[in-house]
C-alpha cells in the first residue's frame, strides 16, 4: 500500500461521488477523494464502498475501504 498523492489527475479518478455511503453531508461540504484527502467530518453511514473498484485502488495497491472513515492510506 503506498500514500495517494494529492493531484487533480487523481482526484478526478476517485469515484467516491457516486458511491451508496457518500451522503448529502459530504456533498454539501465537497468532500471525497478520502485516501489522500483523510477522513470525512460527516457521520458516516456505511452503504458500500466502492474503493475496491477505483482506479486509484490498483494503482496504489490500496487495500482497504472506508477511506472516508479510517482517513487517508499510509
Ligand atoms: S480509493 Fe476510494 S477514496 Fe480513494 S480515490 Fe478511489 S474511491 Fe476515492
Ligand atoms: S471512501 Fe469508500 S465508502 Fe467512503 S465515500 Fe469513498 S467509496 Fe464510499
Amino acid at each position: 500500500m503506498a500514500k495517494v498523492p494529492d493531484t487533480p489527475e487523481n482526484m478526478k479518478k476517485c469515484i467516491c461521488g457516486g458511491c451508496p455511503s457518500h451522503d448529502q453531508c459530504m456533498k454539501d461540504k465537497m468532500e471525497g477523494f478520502f485516501c489522500a484527502k483523510g477522513k470525512s467530518s460527516c457521520d458516516l453511514a456505511k452503504n458500500g464502498c466502492l474503493c475496491g473498484a477505483c482506479p486509484l485502488a490498483s494503482d496504489y495497491r490500496l487495500d482497504k475501504m472506508y477511506y472516508c472513515e479510517i482517513g487517508a492510506a499510509e
